[in-house]
């Protein structure tokens, strides 16, 4: 056996939970993997409980893992984001020749993963951030990937990434999203789609239950029935799951035992930061990300209970018509999950501009049908969208996507005013469908706001009657105006 093909083919530091679980994928496909953690029990377990699964070549210092790899090398990093992967990079450094890449699949913000490509190529070397999705079960059986980076990485990454992504119809959940942060700004936008779905999913849960007045284990059962439909996806069979579970110790419906409080750690926040940088409206990813702060204020809330205590929801009120109304749910539910994703792609197209990245949307769509926390048949639909018509100004209005939100108003108006008359917080219903009806208005009261600001700031305005901008004087007593 020749020196380079003795040695590992790829390798793997950082194996908690998700490196050890990437790793393990890597070897079953056949590539001998070098492994690497900060303490080296980790890498004994691993080889200690899966060495039989395919070739790993453990090391417990950096020099000897990086010894181990065949070159150009190629090194992925799965720590804690932020600091500790920069600690790692920077031990790396010195150890690595030219051409060397370094993969890092953790959670990095698209800027540090920008940051970190442009100091990596003053030393030859190439840096590529990769969104993986699916949590360490995808890790193991099959992500999503997102790589960005350079082409030439991809060529040496592709084939490997490619054969243990997830794999739909015989297409794999990955291709090269772009160059520097592409990967890590599409896994962003991913997560921040994610938290969108997941609040839909949860007012209409929400809506089902107080305006029907049934249990969660009969919610289950009409998300089971939604699954077989268009609204297919990994989350609404999830839902089903979460609903039927019953608390073993109390015999109460698991949903009503669990603390009301959602996190949102990182990539949500990220994402409502990045489309206001970028001038991109994601209200239902904005409203998602806002109801997890909102439910963490218990105090607050608390305070709001004891102040308003006669505004109730009262009583089930749509109990009279229950399958008109769960039907209802159910089209304002995919109508505002249209919203999201045409919001989510916008930022996602207004990024690629931005920085450059040539993003192709419809192959993001593709690699997001498997693997990925927000896979679903719907995803095919968004591909087919934009094969159709590369160029799509906004999903919404692509034929099947506008048959979905036209034949779906009547239903998503009717659940809004409900929830709003019976005082049951819809927040992302209610401003996605603030949000068609603003795209699709033919005057907004944008006009008020130019004469405002043009009467305190001089900020001027166009006219819609001839070109130029204009200014009011608005102290003048004739309110005379002239060419800006
Ligand atoms: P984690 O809990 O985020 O990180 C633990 C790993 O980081 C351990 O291997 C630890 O080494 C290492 N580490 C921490 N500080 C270090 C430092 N200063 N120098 C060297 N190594 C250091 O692990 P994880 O949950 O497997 O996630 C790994 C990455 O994947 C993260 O960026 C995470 O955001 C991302 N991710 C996670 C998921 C998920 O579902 N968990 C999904 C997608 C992406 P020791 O063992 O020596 O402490």
């Amino acid at each position: 056996m020749s020196e380079q093909s003795a040695k590992a083919q790829i390798g793997v530091t950082g194996l908690a939970v998700m490196g050890r679980n990437l790793a393990r994928n890597l070897a079953r496909h056949g590539f001998p993997v070098a492994l690497h953690n900060r303490s080296a029990e980790k890498t004994r377990s691993l080889v200690a409980d899966h060495g039989d699964e395919g070739t790993f070549i453990p090391s417990e210092s950096l020099e000897d893992f990086v010894a181990s790899l065949a070159k150009p090398r190629a090194i992925i990093i799965m720590v804690k984001a932020g600091d500790p992967t920069d600690a790692v990079i920077n031990d790396l450094i010195p150890l690595l020749d030219e051409n060397d890449i370094i993969i890092d699949c953790g959670n990095a913000h698209f800027d540090d993963t920008r940051r970190r490509e442009h100091a990596l190529k003053e030393h030859g070397l190439h840096f590529v951030g990769s969104g993986v999705s699916g949590g360490e079960e995808g890790a193991l059986l099959g992500p999503s990937i997102m790589p960005g980076g350079s082409k030439e990485s991809y060529e040496k990454l592709g084939p490997m990434f490619e054969a243990i992504a997830a794999q739909v119809d015989g297409t794999p959940c990955c291709i090269h999203i772009g160059p520097d942060g592409a990967g890590h700004f599409v896994k962003m936008v991913h997560n921040g789609i994610e938290y969108a779905d997941m609040q839909l999913i949860a007012e209409a849960y929400d809506l089902l239950r107080e305006g029907l007045g049934i249990t969660p284990a009969e919610i289950a059962d009409i998300f089971r029935e939604w699954n077989e439909g268009d609204l297919e996806s990994f989350l609404i069979e999830l839902t089903a799951d979460v609903l039927a579970h019953v608390d073993a110790e109390t015999g109460k419906p698991f949903v009503d035992i669990v603390l009301d409080q959602a996190e949102q750690k990182g990539t949500g926040r990220w994402t409502v930061q990045s489309a206001l940088d970028l001038g991109i409206p994601i209200t239902g990813i904005a409203e998602a990300t806002f109801a997890r702060s909102l439910s963490g204020h218990a105090d607050q809330r608390e305070a709001a209970r004891a102040a308003f205590p006669s505004i109730s929801t009262g009583e089930a009120w749509a109990a009279n018509d229950r399958d008109a109304f769960v039907e209802d749910v159910r089209r304002a539910l995919y109508a505002s999950k249209v919203v999201a994703y045409a919001q989510g792609f916008d930022q996602i197209q207004a990024g690629s501009e931005q920085y450059g990245w040539d993003v192709d949307p419809g192959a993001i769509a593709m690699i997001w049908r498997g693997g990925c926390i927000i896979r679903a048949r719907f995803l095919n639909r968004i591909h087919e969208a934009y094969e159709k018509n590369p160029q799509l100004t906004s999903l919404m209005v692509d034929p099947y996507f506008a048959e979905v939100v036209t034949s779906g108003a009547d239903s998503w108006r009717r659940v809004v005013a409900d929830a709003a008359r019976t005082g049951v917080p819809t927040p992302a219903f209610s401003s996605s469908l603030a949000y068609f009806d603003a795209l699709r208005r033919n005057r907004l009261p944008a006009a008020l706001i130019q004469g405002l600001r043009d009467n305190f700031g001089a900020h001027t305005y166009l006219r819609v009657d001839k070109p130029g901008s204009f200014h009011t004087y608005w102290a003048t007593d004739d309110k005379s105006e002239a060419p800006a």
